[in-house]
């Protein structure tokens, strides 16, 4: 049985959610005297240090990580998006994810748990085996593997 739990509350570890920040509209008087609606300005965060600074400024790139999947599309599973301020910044969370081990057990888990908290109730194995791609052994492997280390954290 999937045990449900928070599996991501390591405050050390980045977060999954893509933060985007947006300005809100605001509107700026011109010399003139008219009030222009202004576009909002797209914001990136760093993944380190936090700062929020325009998406064309942004460092970014994938590491290898088991506990991410992408929530739409596969190809991108077990690859984590990391923006950063600077190239400092980015080698600094890059090699934090270089650190933690690569877990096949713990990718099958994050794709089961998409899979069942995402679209159409999954009722059993078979469906859960269509909907992640993944055969029986993995997917009992990967449940075994997440209740083990539901309350764990690989990181070193
Ligand atoms: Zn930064």
């Amino acid at each position: 049985m999937w045990k449900r739990g928070k599996r991501d509350d390591n405050p050390r570890r980045v977060r999954h959610t893509r933060r985007s920040t947006r300005t809100t509209r605001t509107t700026r008087t011109t010399r003139t005297g008219d009030a222009r609606p202004v576009e909002p300005l797209p914001l990136e965060l760093c993944d380190l240090c936090a700062v929020t600074f325009p998406r064309e400024e942004a460092v970014c790139g994938y590491v290898p990580d088991s506990s991410s999947v992408h929530r739409t599309n596969e190809w991108f599973d077990g690859l984590r998006l990391i923006t950063a301020c600077c190239e400092e910044h980015f080698a600094v969370v890059r090699d934090r994810y270089r650190g933690r081990p690569f877990v096949q057990e713990e990718l099958w888990a994050a794709k089961i748990d998409r899979a069942l908290t995402s679209g159409t109730a999954v009722l059993t194995l078979t469906q859960l085996g269509c909907r992640t791609g993944l055969h029986e052994p993995e997917i009992r492997r990967a449940i075994a593997w997440h209740n083990e280390h539901l309350h764990q954290d690989l990181w070193p």
